[in-house]
C-alpha cells in the first residue's frame, strides 16, 4: 500500500481520559475519519496512533477535544509527526496495564439519558434494575480501592459480570465498553428493603419490588434510611410535616435546613423559583444540591427550612433514587444519614449503630461504598452561582492552578467543614466533604481519606501546610503520626483569612498581589484576637492586613455563638455604657443573666475580643428578635439575610459609615478600623420606632455593602491594586453579594468571586497549598 498523501501522528491526551468511556470515543472517532492506528491508556492520560489523509487527521484532533464524552476532562492535546507505519485490521483499542502512575479519578456521576431511558423501559433488560450505568455516568471514586481503575480494584470486584454483560463490556462499539461498574439483574448488586413485620405486612401486596414498598412505606409517613452512593440518607416524605418533625426530633436537629430530592425539574419549578444557572447545576453529571428561592403556597412541609425563604433541592443522581422518586411521587427529605456533626455511615455495621434509632426501616443494597461522599451544595446568585459544599460530583477532580510545587503538599484546611488538599505539581487535589473536627470520628475518617489520598496519585507531602490555631494543628499533629510522610514533613502555617483570599487567587490562577474583603466567622489570628471582618492585602506568598472591624467582645465565648444574644449585650454596653437601652430581646432575659453577661464583658473575662463579621451578624440576628438559640453554624446570618429579602433594600447606606485611621501597634495592626457603634445607634432607635424587622435587616445589609465598597475604594486607591476578592463565610449571602458585587464593578475593580471552591472554611485548604507552594518557589533558587 502506498504511503504517499498519509499523515501519521502520536497524540497524546492529559486530563481525565479514563474510565469514562474515552478510548471507546476515540475509535469511533476514528472509524467516522476513516483512519487506522490504535488507542491506549497510559500512565497519565490516554496515548494516540493515527494515520490517514491529513486533512481526516486534523479533523480526527480537533474532535478529540470538541467532542469528548461528558464525564472526560482534556487538558491538554499533545502530537507530533511519527513515520506511517503498516497497521492490522483498521483501528484497534489496545490494552495495557497501567504502570501506576498518577492518574486521575473520575468523580462519581449522575445516571446518564440513555441509563435513564433504559430504566424505564419495560422491553430493556435492565428495566428498573437500580444500577444501571455506562461509561458515561455511575459511581468512580466511591467504589475505587486503588489505581488503575479496574473492575477488580473496585467494590464491584465480589459481583463478577454475566455473559451478557461480558459482551458489552468487551465490545468498543458499546455504550458499555470497559465500564467498570457495569451491572445487570442477573450478576449486579440489589436491593433489600428492612423493616418491621408489621410494617411489611402493610405494603406486602405493593408491586413489583422492595423499592416500590420503600416508597410505599414513606408515603405513609415513615423514616428509612437509605443506602445510596457515597453514603446513607436519611428519608421521608416532604410534604408531611408530621414526619418531618419526628425525624427533628430523632436527630436533635430542630432548626437546620433538610435537603430535599424532586423527582424531575418540572416538580421543582413547582415548589421553586429555578433560573437557567440553577437549572443547569441540577441537571448536571454533578446532579448537587442547589440552593432555591422557594415558591409559597405549596404543599411542601413548612419545617424544612425554619424561618428561611430558600430549600436546597437535588435531582435524583442513581437509578436507584430515580426509582423511588418515580414510586413515591412526592419530594422526598434526603439528608445525610450520620449522628450530629459526625461523618455519614458508611458500612452497614456503622449504619445500623448510628441510624437505627432513627428509622423505621432500612434500603439496603449490596455494593461496598469505599469512599464516602457526601453530596455537593452549591448556590445560584445574580453574580454567578459557586459551591458551599464541594464533594460528590467533584472530588476528587483537580483544580488546577496556575503555578507547580517544588514538591508534594498537604493542607490540613480547617477545623470546621473540613477538606484537605494534596498538590502535586500544579494540580490540587481538594478532598471530599470531611467534616467538623471537634469529633473523634471526623478524625479517623480525615486519617483514612488522607492516606487515600496518598496512596491515589501516588504522592507523599513533603510539606504540610495548616491553620495557625495551636489546638488545631496540635491534634493534627498526634492524628497524621500515622500518615506516610507526614511526620517528617515542614510545616508551614498560614493564617486563616489569608488563606480565604489565598483560596480565590488560587482558583483564579490570579498571581497577585490582591486586595481581599475576607468576611467572616471567626479564625485565629497571630495578635491574640479572633479575627473575622478583614481587609488584607496578599503581596506574593504573604498578606498585610491593612482594615479590621472595631474590635468588640464574645462574652462567655462559645456560649456567645449558641446564645447571640449576649453578643449583642457586649455591643450595648461598648456603645451605651452601663444603662443599656430598653430593647425588647432584652426585656424577656433573666436579671441576673443580663448581669453576668454585662460583667463578662466588662471585665473581659470568658469574653475574648474579636473583629469577626459573622458575630456582627448574629448580634443584629438577636436584637431584633430573629434567633434565640442558634442550633447551625450560619443560622442567624441566614435568618437575618432572609429578612432582608423580605423588605425594599435602601439606595446607599441609612446607617452611617465610619472607617476610623487607627494607630495599633504591632505587626498585624490594620490602620483602619470600622466602628460600627453608629451604626448601632440607628439600628437601635429603628428598634424603638418599632420599625419592622425586615426593614431593619435591609438596612443592615445595605451599610455593610457601603462599608466594604468604601473600604475597597479606599485602599485600592492608596495601594494602586485594582483586583479585589471577596471569601469568608459572610459572604454565602445573596443580599450582600448583589449589592456589592455591581457597585464594585462600577468603581472600575476587578472582582474575585469563588467559582470552585467554598468561600466558607470547606475552601481553606486551597488557600493553604497555594500559600505554602508560593512559599517554596520564593525560597528555592
Ligand atoms: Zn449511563
Ligand atoms: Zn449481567
Ligand atoms: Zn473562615
Amino acid at each position: 500500500m502506498g504511503r504517499d498523501g498519509v499523515r501519521a501522528e502520536r497524540i497524546h491526551v492529559d486530563g481525565i481520559v479514563q474510565g469514562v468511556g474515552f478510548r471507546p470515543f476515540v475509535y469511533r472517532l476514528a472509524v467516522r475519519h476513516g483512519l487506522e492506528g490504535w488507542v491506549r491508556n497510559s500512565t497519565a492520560g490516554v496515548d494516540i496512533f493515527a494515520q490517514g489523509p491529513p486533512a481526516a487527521v486534523e479533523a480526527f484532533v480537533r474532535a478529540l477535544q470538541r467532542e469528548a464524552p461528558p464525564l472526560a476532562e482534556v487538558q491538554a492535546v499533545r502530537r507530533w509527526a511519527v513515520p506511517p507505519a503498516e497497521v492490522q485490521g483498521g483501528f484497534r483499542i489496545v490494552t495495557s496495564a497501567s504502570a501506576g502512575g498518577r492518574t486521575w479519578v473520575s468523580p462519581d456521576a449522575a445516571t446518564c439519558p440513555d441509563c435513564l431511558r433504559e430504566l424505564f423501559d419495560p422491553a430493556d433488560r435492565r428495566y428498573r434494575y437500580p444500577f444501571i450505568n455506562c461509561t458515561h455516568c455511575g459511581p468512580r471514586f466511591s467504589i475505587i480501592r486503588r489505581l488503575p481503575y479496574d473492575r477488580p480494584h473496585t467494590t464491584m470486584a465480589r459481583f463478577p459480570m454475566c455473559a451478557a454483560c461480558e459482551v458489552e463490556y468487551h465490545d468498543p462499539a458499546d455504550r458499555r465498553f470497559h465500564a467498570q461498574p457495569n451491572a445487570c439483574p442477573a450478576c449486579g448488586p440489589h436491593v433489600r428493603l428492612e423493616a418491621p413485620a408489621r410494617l411489611r405486612r402493610v405494603v406486602a401486596d405493593v408491586q413489583p419490588d422492595d423499592i416500590a414498598r420503600a416508597a410505599a412505606l414513606l408515603r405513609r409517613g415513615a423514616i428509612l434510611a437509605v443506602k445510596g452512593l457515597g453514603g446513607f440518607h436519611l428519608a421521608c416524605d416532604a410534604t408531611q410535616a408530621e414526619a418531618v418533625a419526628r425525624l427533628r426530633a430523632r436527630k436533635t436537629r430542630p432548626h437546620k435546613p433538610f435537603a430535599v430530592m424532586m423527582r424531575d425539574l418540572a416538580m421543582v419549578r413547582r415548589y421553586c423559583e429555578v433560573n437557567e444557572q440553577a437549572a443547569a447545576l441540577l441537571t448536571s453529571p454533578q446532579a448537587p444540591i442547589v440552593l432555591l428561592p422557594r415558591r409559597e403556597g405549596t404543599d411542601l412541609a413548612p419545617n424544612l427550612a425554619p424561618g428561611l425563604d430558600t430549600l436546597g433541592v437535588m435531582l435524583p443522581y442513581t437509578p436507584l433514587h430515580h426509582l423511588l422518586l418515580h414510586d413515591a411521587g412526592v419530594p422526598l427529605v434526603m439528608t445525610s444519614g450520620n449522628r450530629q456533626d459526625e461523618p455519614m455511615a458508611r458500612t452497614h455495621a456503622e449504619a445500623r449503630a448510628a441510624l437505627r434509632p432513627l428509622v423505621e426501616g432500612f434500603l439496603w443494597h449490596d455494593r461496598p461504598i469505599h469512599n464516602r461522599v457526601d453530596d455537593s451544595v452549591w448556590m445560584a446568585t445574580a453574580v454567578g452561582a459557586f459551591p458551599l459544599r464541594r464533594s460528590r460530583g467533584y472530588a476528587p477532580r483537580p483544580v488546577r492552578l496556575g503555578l507547580a510545587a517544588p514538591e508534594p503538599v498537604l493542607a490540613l484546611g480547617s477545623e470546621m467543614k473540613n477538606t484537605f488538599c494534596l498538590l502535586v505539581g500544579e494540580e490540587a487535589f481538594l478532598s471530599q466533604h470531611i467534616g467538623e473536627m471537634q469529633q473523634a470520628a471526623t478524625w479517623r475518617f480525615f486519617v483514612e481519606s488522607v492516606r487515600r489520598f496518598e496512596a491515589l496519585f501516588g504522592a507523599r507531602p513533603a510539606v504540610l501546610a495548616h491553620d495557625l490555631h495551636p489546638g488545631f494543628t496540635l491534634t493534627a499533629t498526634e492524628a497524621l503520626a500515622e500518615v506516610p510522610g507526614a511526620a517528617r514533613a515542614r510545616r508551614v502555617g498560614v493564617q486563616h483569612h489569608h488563606a480565604h483570599l489565598a483560596a480565590l487567587l488560587a482558583e483564579h490562577r490570579h498571581p497577585g498581589p490582591a486586595l481581599g474583603l475576607t468576611f467572616d466567622g471567626t479564625g485565629f489570628g497571630p495578635d491574640g484576637t479572633v479575627w473575622g471582618g478583614e481587609v488584607l492585602l496578599a503581596e506574593r506568598a504573604g498578606y498585610r492586613r491593612l482594615a479590621s472591624l472595631r474590635l468588640f467582645r464574645l462574652p462567655g465565648n462559645e456560649a456567645a455563638i449558641r446564645h447571640p444574644i449576649r453578643i449583642a449585650i457586649g455591643l450595648l454596653r461598648e456603645t451605651y455604657g452601663e444603662a443599656l437601652p430598653d430593647l425588647p430581646p432584652l426585656a424577656v432575659l433573666d436579671a441576673v443573666f443580663l448581669r453576668t453577661v454585662q460583667w463578662q464583658a466588662a471585665r473581659g473575662l470568658n469574653a475574648p475580643l474579636t473583629s469577626s463579621c459573622g458575630r456582627l451578624f448574629d448580634a443584629v440576628a438577636a436584637l431584633l428578635g430573629l434567633v434565640t438559640e442558634v442550633t447551625y453554624e450560619g443560622q442567624a446570618a441566614m435568618r437575618l439575610e432572609t429578612a432582608a429579602r423580605a423588605a425594599p433594600l435602601p439606595e446607599g447606606t441609612p446607617y452611617p459609615v465610619v472607617w476610623e485611621a487607627v494607630a495599633e501597634e504591632g505587626p498585624f495592626a490594620p490602620t483602619l478600623r470600622l466602628d460600627w457603634r453608629p451604626m448601632l445607634v440607628h439600628l437601635v432607635d429603628d428598634i424603638r420606632r418599632g420599625e419592622a424587622a425586615e426593614a431593619i435587616a435591609g438596612r443592615f445589609h445595605a451599610w455593610l455593602a457601603a462599608a466594604a465598597e468604601e473600604v475597597a475604594v479606599r485602599l485600592s486607591r492608596e495601594t494602586g491594586v485594582r483586583t479585589v476578592g471577596l471569601s469568608g463565610g459572610c459572604f454565602v449571602n445573596r443580599v450582600l453579594l448583589e449589592t456589592l458585587v455591581p457597585r464594585l464593578r462600577a468603581r472600575g475593580l476587578e472582582v474575585l468571586l469563588h467559582r470552585q471552591v467554598p468561600p466558607t472554611d470547606g475552601g481553606l485548604a486551597l488557600g493553604q497549598a497555594w500559600v505554602a507552594a508560593r512559599k517554596m518557589l520564593e525560597t528555592s533558587p
